[in-house]
């Protein structure tokens, strides 16, 4: 199965650089289902056509798709191999990490452009056919064009079949070309190769972040992309509603401690933000994106803190966090101290509400740009408690990381690493727009000519009196 994604932006063979996938070269990849090739057909600096060629493993399919199926033979005989389905949305997904994340190592900048790009699709499966490509595109701005193809060419009379050849363009950043197609291909297709469970509710808030609120089939979307499973679409449905601007990521990530310089850091980080939260005279605290849920252990050992609560985007990191925590053995009135939930922070979410500090440990780094007001509005604006901490990276340091690439940053799911400058002045934004004061401090051991690795903002809500419909005292 293929997909060709072209674009005439001048030169265009840059788009080797938004896919990180170099035009003069073949690449092959494993993914699930088989191999991934990408390859150029074209690349001239008027017209380039970047290819990814899925060739799916039908003996390796039918090892693992034997079940007990109506028709017996549907295992052998199907047409996974040939037209495009989820199998091409995990594989794109899989292929073109960076791009899907808008980072690009050697030019920043670019991933924020709008480009021309049409997307080629010779064989697409779509119950629902053109009326329903259609449905799905269209609002998001594709113009598109959609070939019936025969049942069979020899037979015309036995009429059409569900295969469509499909042709998308649309002048967009490659980020959201590739977002629509990693969640409406599993759409179109029913049959999904894998099951569908709670990871999917997070890759779909994640991946559906920023658009998918506003999309007037999205009830249809996130029923198909769930399969139809009721529970899990109400939670979608819940958080999509509850604000019509919205989202970010949700990629399950926890800081990669590359090194033992990178873990001292951190738990100095974490030390520090507990020593702030403590100071603060907080007694009940929000951990938000709590990961694996190391601030929480910390947090436990202090009397202080009478209610402790992580939430974050990933189910297995809470999990994790879950036996750190050790909450299945605790005893019950222990047990009552802590809570652990699934949600995201660019939703605005009631059960922020009524805390009185929040922490944000290595969190907003992992946020698209254009998702951060999201989340300030829902901590800021509708959590809103007496005291936020938030932490960073301090991109001034990264020339001290001698394996990190200029302009790189220090982990993949980054989207973007600011410097000293750059974060005071959104947190001068934040406070303005929300009513908080501020103060930043360095974290981390600080070099003489670059600074320190990390810094710090705590936020202090500066009165008492409500904002954007904040429900609290
Ligand atoms: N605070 C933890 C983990 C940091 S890694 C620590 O310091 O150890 C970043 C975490 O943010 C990940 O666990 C990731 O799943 C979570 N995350 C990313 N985007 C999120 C969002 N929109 N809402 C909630 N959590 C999010």
């Amino acid at each position: 199965m293929l997909l060709t994604i072209s674009t005439t932006r001048h030169p265009a063979t840059d788009l080797g650089y938004l896919l990180q996938k170099h035009p003069d070269k073949v690449q092959t990849f494993d993914v699930p289902g088989g191999k991934a090739h990408v390859f150029y057909p074209e690349a001239t600096e008027d017209h380039t056509t970047a290819a990814l060629l899925l060739d799916i493993d039908p003996v390796g399919l039918v090892r693992r798709e034997i079940r007990g199926n109506d028709f017996a033979l549907e295992a052998y005989v199907n047409d996974r191999p040939y037209a495009t389905s989820s199998w091409m949305s995990t594989a794109i997904a899989g292929v073109f990490t960076s791009a899907m994340n808008g980072n690009c190592r050697d030019k920043p900048d670019m991933p924020k452009e709008a480009w021309p790009f049409v997307v080629h699709i010779p064989v697409m499966s779509v119950r629902g056919g053109e009326v329903l490509l259609r449905k799905l595109f269209e609002p998001l701005g594709y113009e598109l064009t959609a070939e019936a193809m025969p049942l069979d060419e020899k037979f015309p009379e036995w009429g059409q079949s569900r295969y469509l050849s499909v042709s998308l363009s649309a002048t967009c950043r490659l980020q959201d070309l590739l977002t629509h197609l990693y969640v409406l291909l599993p759409v179109m297709d029913k049959d999904k190769h894998y099951y569908v469970g709670k990871p999917e509710v997070e890759k779909l808030l994640a991946k559906g972040s920023g658009w998918l609120e506003k999309h007037p089939e999205n009830a249809f979307i996130v029923k198909r992309y769930l399969n139809n499973r009721s529970s899990l679409t109400k939670t979608v449905m819940n958080a999509l509603l509850s604000e019509e601007t919205v989202e970010e990521p949700g990629e399950e990530v926890v800081v990669a401690p590359e090194n033992e310089e990178k873990i001292r850091l951190h738990e100095l980080r974490l030390q520090t933000a507990c020593a702030r939260l403590q100071q603060s005279g907080a007694t009940s605290v929000l951990d938000l994106g709590c990961g694996e849920g190391k601030l929480l252990k910390l947090l436990a050992q202090e009397k202080q803190f009478k209610r402790i609560v992580g939430m974050d985007v990933s189910i297995r990191s809470l999990e994790i966090a879950a036996d750190k925590l050790n909450l299945k053995r605790l005893p019950e009135r222990e047990k009552d101290r802590f809570e652990l939930f699934q949600g995201s922070l660019t939703y605005r979410d009631s059960r922020l509400e009524g805390y009185d500090a929040a922490a944000l440990v290595e969190v907003i780094e992992h946020v698209d740009p254009g998702r951060l007001p999201a989340l300030e509005r829902s901590v800021f604006g509708f959590a809103r408690p007496r005291t936020v901490i938030i932490t960073t990276p301090r991109a001034d340091y990264n020339v001290k990381y001698e394996s990190l690439a200029d302009g790189a940053f220090r982990h993949s799911d980054h989207r973007f690493e600011w410097t000293e400058a750059e974060f005071a002045a959104w947190c001068a934004g934040v406070g303005e727009r929300f009513g908080y004061s501020f103060e930043t401090e360095a974290v981390g051991e600080t070099d003489a000519a670059f600074g320190a690795p990390s810094q710090m903002a705590v936020f202090t809500r500066k009165d008492e009196t409500k904002q954007n419909g904040n429900k609290n005292p």
